[in-house]
């Protein structure tokens, strides 16, 4: 998993490469593209054998120029300064791209939680966001972490937990960060949402005739071959989403092995097999791939790496053979393999885009935190009780009665969990025709990375021109 240059460059080469098609002002992309603020800190954990260990940490802020800012944490061993900071830059871009007011940030911890009991971890996510706290680095108008690589709806409880403790009585502390248990200020449809983002993503781009003529591939995402590597919270709902929509699951990556079936896996049955055996290797309907990288050089219509950066890299790309690589994870291609996958004519749907789902959806968990209500609280009733009226007109008209189920399936209001989808699916085919537009527009060659780029660029850039700051 190597890569000649650093994820941060990677992700400012990027930058350049879009900025190149702006007619704007160097210093003004030179505050856009740099890290605002980064924090690292390191703390000691008393670890249950009684062993002191030191915990090595960051958290980055790339941009204000929308507060708060915000971004997931991460708990892997291979978080490092230049990571997080690339993935802060990364989601300053994505919530330009789907319009989500905030400004970008990321956190990571230097951990393999496999390694750590259930106790230290919450000790260690506490001290963290008590370090957080302290440096005025989390807040609901400040910063506003996540879930991402290694965490989930648990350490969002623990970090709201611990900041509503020490933030004396702020009525909007819930909003402090995302992804936390509905109980606890969270909002259904967001331990989906990312994966149902790359669906809806997917399926834009699948629905373009002329897109898929380009790449000898039907329309639509039924039938089609998909590859996942990765079957964390962002691979296995994307991989649930597809299979419902028709796509055929033939492999699955995971870090310990990969497994194909040319006919297709059940999603589910290999989620079950994963929680009773601990791996998906050893599922009963499959074949074994030789290593878990064999997985993504299958031949595929759709390759979707869902699990860390620089895992098609310049040493594997001349092997991939999908059609369509859907960018589930950040970075999972390195700059130079992008190239050459571009001069071979794949169609690449960046990460920047393509897994906006689950900030999208923080977005309105965080609204919700801040207005205190549950979505659709206040309107189902009266919806349900306007359609049921209509229903009953139509019915006079009509002199048709509608059968119980199709009355109340007519009927029905709009759940907190409709909204949030609809919501979502809104937000992402109005992103995908943007880029896909001012790809058109740039010309050719203009890949959809490099749109999406231009994209947060111009909308980054009316923030600061708009201080009067620079021309
Ligand atoms: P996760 O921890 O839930 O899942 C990651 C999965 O990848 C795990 O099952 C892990 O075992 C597996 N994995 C690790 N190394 C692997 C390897 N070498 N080969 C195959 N599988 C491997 O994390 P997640 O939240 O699903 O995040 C995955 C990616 O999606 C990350 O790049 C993250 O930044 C990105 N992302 C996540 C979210 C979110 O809402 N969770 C949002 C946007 C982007």
């Amino acid at each position: 998993m190597s890569s000649t240059i650093s994820f941060s460059e990677q992700v400012n080469r990027n930058f350049d490469k879009a900025a190149a098609h702006t007619n704007l002002e160097r210093m003004l992309l030179t505050q856009i593209r740099n890290c605002n603020s980064i924090y690292r800190m390191s703390f000691p954990i008393k670890r249950d054998d009684g062993s002191i260990e030191v915990i090595n940490a960051w958290r980055c802020e790339h941009s204000q120029h929308k507060l708060p800012t915000k971004g997931g944490i991460r708990y892997s061993e291979s978080v490092n300064e230049d990571e997080v900071m690339a993935l802060a830059s990364l989601m300053t871009y994505k919530c330009a791209i789907v319009e989500v007011p905030f400004g970008g940030a990321k956190g990571g911890i230097k951990i393999d939680r496999r390694q750590y009991s259930e106790r230290e971890l919450e000790s260690i996510t506490r001290r963290y966001t008590f370090e957080l706290a302290k440096k005025n680095f989390i807040g609901p108008g400040v910063d506003v972490p996540a879930p991402d690589f290694g965490t989930g709806a648990r350490e969002m409880a623990w970090i709201a937990d611990t900041y509503q403790a020490v933030s004396g009585g702020n009525i909007d502390s819930l909003g402090c960060v995302t992804g936390k248990p509905v109980p606890q200020g969270g909002i259904r449809g967001r331990t989906d949402a990312t994966g149902r983002g790359v669906y809806f993503g997917i399926r834009e781009a699948c629905s373009i005739e002329e897109d898929m003529k380009k790449l000898g591939l039907s329309t639509g995402v039924e039938g089609k071959r998909v590859v996942i590597q990765g079957y964390g919270n962002v691979g296995f709902h994307a991989a649930k989403i597809l299979e419902e929509a028709g796509a055929r699951i033939i492999a699955i990556a995971e870090f310990d092995g990969a497994i194909f079936n040319p006919k297709g896996l059940s999603v589910q049955a290999v989620h079950e097999h994963r929680v009773e055996t601990a791996s998906i290797v050893g599922y009963p309907d499959a074949e074994i791939l030789a290593t878990n990288m064999a997985a993504l050089e299958l031949d595929c219509d759709i390759l979707v790496p869902a699990a860390l950066e620089n895992v098609i890299t310049a040493e594997n790309v001349g092997n991939i053979k999908a059609k369509i690589i859907a960018e589930a994870a950040n970075g999972p291609v390195s700059a130079d393999a992008n190239d050459r996958l571009l001069e071979r004519g794949v169609m690449i749907l960046p990460d920047a885009y393509l897994n906006a789902g689950g900030v999208t959806v923080s977005y309105f968990e965080w609204l919700k935190n801040l207005s205190h209500v549950r979505f659709g609280r206040m309107q189902k009733r009266f919806e349900e009780g306007a359609f049921r009226r209509i229903v009953s007109a139509i019915e006079n008209v009509t002199h048709r009665e509608f059968a119980d189920e199709e009355r109340q399936s007519l009927s029905r209001g709009a759940s907190e969990e409709d909204l949030v989808n609809s919501g979502l699916e809104e937000t992402m085919v109005l992103a995908y025709h943007q880029i896909r537009s001012i790809s058109k527009r740039l010309g050719k060659g203009v890949d959809l990375r490099t749109a999406a780029f231009v994209d947060a660029i111009e909308k980054i850039a009316v923030c600061y021109q708009e201080l009067g700051i620079f021309p």
